[in-house]
């Protein structure tokens, strides 16, 4: 995402570049990180499973492209530092995998079947690893009713108006001009601001994304020009 233009009312008061507070989730300052696990949800044990399997497994890709991945080659390895392993090795990680990796290596969904693996193997069951502060959640809620708000929370719009504002949609959605009576007005500001193209968007390039051919609230600006919302989710 990029720019939108938003209808909102003349005298709509909000600080530039502070995001809309109908976009953010005020039932989440009742949460904070499990400092148990950090908010991963993982017990460390299970972190560090982690850290060895990926370990394995950049082992196994290693072996398909005869080389010695850095990490390997400082890790302290005590028999093995900076070695390739031969096939088997790719074997073994394959098996782990349930598939053989790609031309990229194993990925993430290959570390996850063999990492469930590995725990099945143990006798132990899949909830093995999870961090029975949270359950797994990495949150801590002050109180389920906090956290059932915070499900049930909707975002909502600023209001609607006849004014002409445009909001940037990188972060939550703030707006980064002041509201104008004109498409002209707001148009002539922003070619002044450093928004819009890499060299700045001049006042026609403003005004036909603020007018739209087919105005559209959808429509947005990024990197690759002005295109409608359903042009730019291509
Ligand atoms: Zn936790």
């Amino acid at each position: 995402m990029g720019r939108e233009l938003k209808r909102v009312p003349l005298d709509f008061q909000w600080p530039m570049d502070k995001p809309w507070s109908g976009f953010l989730n005020p039932h989440y300052a009742k949460s904070h990180n499990c400092a148990a696990c950090s908010g991963s949800g993982a017990t460390t044990a299970s972190q560090r499973l982690g850290d060895l399997v990926s370990l394995l497994m950049l082992s196994g890709t290693d072996a398909l492209r005869g080389a010695c991945h850095p990490y390997l080659c400082e890790a302290p390895l005590y028999s093995t530092q900076g070695k390739t392993c031969g096939a088997d090795m790719a074997e073994l990680t394959a098996g782990l995998a349930g598939r053989t990796p790609s031309f990229m290596g194993h990925d993430a969904c290959d570390k996850w079947s063999a990492t469930k693996k590995i725990i099945a193997a143990a006798g132990l069951p899949e909830e093995w690893g999870t961090c029975q502060e949270c359950n797994g959640n990495g949150t801590i809620w002050e109180s389920p009713e906090a956290e059932q708000a915070a499900d049930d929370w909707t975002r909502s719009e600023p209001p609607t108006g006849d004014g002409y504002q445009i909001w940037e949609t990188v972060s939550e959605g703030s707006p980064i001009s002041p509201v104008f009576a004109t498409p002209e007005e707001l148009a002539q500001h922003m070619a002044g601001t450093r928004w819009g193209a890499d060299k700045g968007s001049s006042v026609e390039t403003w005004l036909k994304f603020i007018n739209g051919p087919g105005w559209a609230p959808s429509m947005v600006m990024d990197a690759n020009g002005i295109r409608s919302g359903a042009d730019a989710a291509f």
